[in-house]
């Protein structure tokens, strides 16, 4: 195991921005890390990569305490952060130089990895002369530097055209193929492009964690149900083939089933039999696309 998180919780004043947050990376996965603005992807980021400290639970890199050893945890580590901080004045390689002094990265490295990012042609250039995407491959580069086994990207892709959107995740696709890697984006074509698993949050939780394909090849179906009572989570789970619900507003609930069988008349049956009344009911189109707006809309 690379990467194992498990019930982490972050308070900022009075609030959660993560609340119990568990998962764990294999070696040579790429983790796409799916949620809304808010959700606390950078949080969890920032807690893996020993920026900052949870206020609960526990991060292991590679069976390393990061947070109690993040000195040693970070050697294993390569980060990203959201806004790839960069020396805008100084010269790519300069900047490598710099980093790699920082790291005691023998300066050898620095060749390599300019070539591996493909900088080879921007690297006599200053930082501040370089496109969005071209910065993104010094931040790489300097998170890939002391060659770390885990990739904690922060939305590596935000701001790029598509053309350089296309080229930045060929070259995380490419890192990916022997390192473990956490990408977070709000982009679902993104992850559908990159990852091998989704991982969906939505505020401080983890709703999903699943590999993609038995994302988008399983049974499950999702409804949206409007009934004239609130209910009680204990009578929701009282349906049959029922997987998880979502109270979203007092009558509102989304319902994921797995099931062959059509579930919107067991609904209907269910409800009458209990004497309540449908107000409206529907069946969700079952794509990434939709999933991550009905699991993430407040
Ligand atoms: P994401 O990266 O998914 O957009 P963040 O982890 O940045 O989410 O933020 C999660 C929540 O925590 C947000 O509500 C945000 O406002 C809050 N938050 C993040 N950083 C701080 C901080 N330093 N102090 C207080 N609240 C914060
Ligand atoms: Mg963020």
């Amino acid at each position: 195991m690379s990467l194992k998180l498990t019930s982490i919780t972050k308070i900022y004043g009075t609030q959660k921005a993560v609340n119990t947050i568990s998962f764990s990376v294999e070696k040579g996965e790429i983790v796409g890390f799916l949620g809304p603005n808010g959700a606390g992807k950078s949080t969890t980021m920032k807690i893996i990569a020993g920026y900052i400290k949870p206020t609960e639970g526990e991060v292991l890199v590679d069976g390393i305490d990061v947070i109690k050893t993040p000195k040693e945890a970070q050697k294993r580590i390569g980060y990203l952060p959201e806004h790839n901080p960069l020396y805008l004045d100084m010269y790519v390689r300069e900047y490598l130089k710099f980093q790699a002094s920082i790291y005691k990265i023998d300066l050898t490295k620095i060749a390599e990895v300019i070539d591996k990012v493909g900088l080879i042609n921007e690297a006599h250039k200053k930082i501040n002369q370089l496109s969005k995407g071209y910065r993104q491959r010094v931040g790489l580069a300097a998170a890939i530097l002391h060659d770390p086994e885990v990739l904690i990207l922060d939305e590596p892709t935000t701001g790029l055209d598509p053309n350089q959107l296309v080229e930045i995740r060929e070259l995380i696709k490419e890192l990916g193929k022997n390192k473990t890697v956490l990408l977070s984006t709000h982009i679902m074509q993104e992850v559908e492009a990159v990852c091998d698993r989704v991982l969906l949050i939505n505020k401080g939780e983890v709703i999903i964690d699943k590999p993609l394909k038995e994302l988008k090849t399983s049974k499950e179906q999702i409804i949206k149900v409007t009934f004239d009572y609130k209910l009680e989570e204990q009578f929701i789970k009282r349906l049959p083939n029922i997987l998880s619900f979502k109270n979203t507003t007092e009558n509102n609930w989304i319902l994921t089933f797995e099931s062959e069988q059509d579930m919107r008349p067991v609904i209907f049956d269910f409800a009458q039999e209990n004497g309540l009344k449908i107000l409206g009911l529907n069946t969700e189109n079952k794509n990434l696309e939709s999933l991550f707006h009905e699991l993430t809309k407040s």
